[in-house]
């Protein structure tokens, strides 16, 4: 029976980046995850990684971001593992009047805070995106958005976890979870029990599935996203390439409610907006993805939002009109009900830590989210910006 100090369940980029940094802290620490190490969300995303500054005030969304860009940087550049990082930066394509108006008090708002994003007419766009639209009334640059492989940067987060002590188990699905006399816990596998001193909850859109085993209400919910991908092309997208249209359409009603988590991209099967996201990968693929849906656990991929936003896509860059979908997938994303990450100790229960609730941009921000956890663990005091991602009222007793 392994016994370890920490046990997380999720071997996704915030279990991964929890046991990392929990090991390189000397902790015995062990991972157990159902498949394989990136084998849900963390795997199947599209390797976008958002950032756009410290700001002047640096609240939790910061950190997450400009503290998760280091830690990729760190794996690719000083560890040696190559996950395909690039520090490319990102257009936002602006359609419509309404957009331009909205995405310009944005950037001036977000400037005068201390961030690093700018308003480019198509003209100064096509200098550093030749193939995007020139008839678009304008574009937003974020020039530190970065860029990585989703499986390769997962599993390097678990690789160096592993040469930092810490033992994984993959193809190990925990299927209940009890509380032992001593504080610790007992968690059953099937493939054995596991003992710990302390639990992190990371099964990302599943994690309520795990609270229920303790008798607690996680308020997380799976998301459906998905996407589909050229063949391989010539290398002709530098960027990360992302739209306004969502995020203008949310300004106005977020969608969200007790039950909604908000900024979907549809309300039941009745589509509200549409979100964009993608890149070309190293090898030689242009992805595209968007849709954000309430499905319960299914992963089947509804081919009329692909179209939707291969149209979108076409839009921003003319020369995907005509090239046809090579492949296609779908993930499910782990949204909390208000919107807000969940990092921390669940107060209504001995030694139970959950990192989790990182949406859509949870690869991005993930590896953060599991350092700034396991520095928590580590010297039992709550860093100060975790206090807005806080689980004390927010995960409750069922
Ligand atoms: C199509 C798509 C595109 C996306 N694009 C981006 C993007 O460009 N940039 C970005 O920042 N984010 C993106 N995201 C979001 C991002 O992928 C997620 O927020 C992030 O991967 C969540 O990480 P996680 O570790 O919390 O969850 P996951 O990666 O889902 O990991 C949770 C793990 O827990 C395991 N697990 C669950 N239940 C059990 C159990 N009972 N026993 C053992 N193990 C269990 C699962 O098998 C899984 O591996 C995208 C997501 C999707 C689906």
């Amino acid at each position: 029976m392994p016994e370890s100090e920490v046990l997380i369940i999720g071997g996704g980029i915030a279990g991964a980046s929890t046991a990392l940094y929990l090991a390189r802290r000397g902790r015995d620490v062990a991972l157990v995850e159902r498949g394989e190490i990136a084998s849900e969300a963390s795997g199947v995303n599209a390797g976008q990684i958002g950032a756009i500054g410290w700001g002047d005030m640096p609240d939790l969304s910061a950190y997450l971001t400009m503290g998760s860009l280091r830690l990729f940087e760190e794996l690719q550049l000083d560890l040696g593992y190559d996950i395909e990082f690039r520090q490319s930066g990102s257009l936002t394509a602006i359609h419509t009047l309404e957009q331009y108006g909205y995405i310009r008090d944005h950037v001036h708002s977000m400037r005068a805070r201390g961030f690093d994003l700018a308003l480019l007419t198509p003209r100064e766009a096509r200098a550093i995106e030749p193939e995007i639209n020139p008839n678009l009334p304008g574009y937003m640059h974020t020039p530190l958005r970065a860029q990585a492989d989703p499986v390769k940067a997962t599993r390097a987060f678990a690789a160096a976890a592993r040469s930092s002590g810490a033992r994984i188990f993959a193809n190990h699905e925990v299927g209940g979870v009890a509380p032992l006399a001593d504080g610790g816990y007992s968690v059953a596998t099937g493939r054995g029990e596991f003992r710990c001193g302390a639990l992190v909850v990371a099964a990302g859109a599943w994690s309520a599935r795990i609270g229920e085993m303790l008798g607690l209400r996680i308020p997380i919910v799976p998301v459906r996203g998905q996407m589909w991908a050229t063949p391989s092309l010539p290398p002709m997208v530098f960027q990360t390439i992302s739209s306004a249209e969502s995020s203008h359409d949310w300004s106005m009603d977020d969608g969200g409610d007790a039950r909604t988590p908000p900024e979907l991209t549809h309300r039941g099967d009745a589509r509200v907006t549409r979100h964009l996201y993608g890149r070309q990968r190293r090898n030689g693929e242009i992805i595209f993805g968007g849709d954000r849906q309430l499905v319960g656990f299914d992963k089947s991929v509804d081919h009329t939002g692909i179209e939707v936003n291969r149209g979108h896509a076409s839009e921003v860059i003319p020369l995907l009109n005509g090239i046809p979908a090579a492949r296609t997938w779908a993930g499910l994303m782990p949204f909390t009900l208000d919107g807000q990450p969940l990092i921390g100790r669940v107060p209504t229960r001995d030694n139970l830590y959950i990192v989790g609730g990182l949406a859509s941009s949870g690869f991005g921000r993930g590896p953060m989210a599991g350092k700034l956890l396991a520095d928590y663990i580590h010297t039992g005091h709550m860093p100060h910006m975790l206090f807005e991602s806080d689980p004390d009222g927010r995960v409750t007793d069922l």
